[in-house]
């Protein structure tokens, strides 16, 4: 209970592993919220200094103004973040909410004196629900800020009520927001997390877990709109797998096709896509090659390594004799279009089919 409890409140009842796992898509989704809120919150600042123009009110048209052009610098910068690391876009929530945090703590303890905070506390309670992260550590940098909050009331305000009652509030709503904080992020991690199982399952075939041809042509389609230098589409297909699975049953047929896909996984690089076309057969698309022998080397690795298969005493098979062929198609020298990349693939793999298996062909 008590573990339960702590884990509640320290993570949302999630584990530190699901929030590593997934800081892209928890990244994804702050900036989703970062963008919007920096946008209308510069047009709030440009109405209140607006406003405080025609009052004359110095200390608030300077703060308004220099929140107006912060929020719109960071509206510009936002927009560009998905093309950073996630953790940039981390960095970028918290300085957000650090600059909102500020904001409050300017505006109550240093220019309204006369008065007990409002606005700080509505911001404490408000603004980190917009926020998903592991909750103890929004709390840890809310709290940090309260702290500032309060030490700056007594600075500015002076021992007195408007002061004692700001550290009644800061401590009050500071808790409260502690309180509401790990159910607003649970509700958004179950959220995110449940996304992400629906495009595995839209995108991703059951056994090997590479993606299915669908998928793997919409995201080929967008590589190939940001028109990479050279890149190169590999059509692979295991050699004689009728008679494998006519010996050994579609069983055994089955993980040979998932040890495969194993290969293809393990020798693409980073930002290649990997997919299963159907049957026997698998795509490679490997984005931003430097020349032809980079994906010619790739493919001689590939084809290694499915030939390592053999040597695998754990598939207990009768007859070692696993080989794939490999059909090589390059952007932009065969073709600039999906379509037309995939038909020269399957001509060269036609000719590495022709010329004995077990090899590459190019055209
Ligand atoms: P080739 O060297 O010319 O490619 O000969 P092949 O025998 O491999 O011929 P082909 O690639 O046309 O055969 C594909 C076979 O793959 C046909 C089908 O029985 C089998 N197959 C398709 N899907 C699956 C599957 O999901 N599991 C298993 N075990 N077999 C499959
Ligand atoms: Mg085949």
């Amino acid at each position: 209970m008590k573990t339960n409890f702590l884990s509640f409140f320290l993570y949302a009842n999630a584990d530190r592993k699901t929030y590593k796992d997934n800081h892209r898509a928890i990244a994804n989704e702050n900036i989703l919220v970062l963008t919007p809120l920096c946008f209308f919150a510069g047009l709030v600042f440009l109405i209140f200094t607006v406003i405080y123009a025609i009052k004359q009110d110095i200390p608030r048209i300077i703060l308004n103004s220099s929140y107006m052009v912060l929020t719109t610098g960071m509206f510009i910068f936002s927009r560009h973040l998905p093309k950073f690391s996630s953790h940039l876009s981390n960095v970028a929530s918290y300085t957000s909410l650090s600059f909102v945090l500020i904001y409050g703590i300017i505006l109550e303890c240093v220019i309204n004196r006369e008065a007990v905070a409002v606005s700080y506390m509505v911001l404490l309670v408000g603004v980190p629900l917009l926020m998903v992260d592991v909750p103890w550590h929004i709390m840890v940098m809310t709290g940090g800020f309260t702290v500032v909050f309060v030490i700056f009331s007594y600075i500015f305000k002076g021992p007195g009520v408007n002061f004692e009652a700001d550290m009644h509030n800061a401590i009050f709503f500071y808790i409260l927001s502690c309180f509401v904080i790990p159910f607003l992020v649970r509700s958004k991690i179950t959220g995110i997390l449940r996304k992400i199982q629906l495009e595995a399952d839209r995108d991703m075939d059951g056994l090997t877990q590479l993606f299915h041809r669908g998928a793997a042509r919409r995201k080929i389609d967008e590589m190939l709109k940001a028109m990479p230098e050279k890149a190169a589409l590999f059509m692979i297909d295991i050699d004689d797998f009728k008679g494998i699975n006519d010996r050994y049953g579609h069983m055994l047929g089955d993980r040979i096709i998932c040890d495969v896909a194993h290969c293809i996984k393990t020798t693409a690089p980073d930002k290649s896509v990997a997919a299963r076309y159907g049957g026997d057969e698998f795509i490679l698309f490997i984005n931003d090659i430097k020349d032809d022998s980079e994906a010619t080397d790739y493919a001689t690795r590939l084809i290694e390594s499915v030939r390592a298969l053999n040597d695998d005493n754990s598939t207990n098979l009768l007859e070692r004799n696993i080989s794939i062929s490999v059909g090589i198609a390059m952007y932009p020298h065969d073709s600039v279009m999906y379509e037309n990349l995939m038909a020269k693939a399957d001509e060269a793999l036609y000719i590495a089919k022709r010329n004995g298996k077990n090899c590459y062909a190019t055209l």
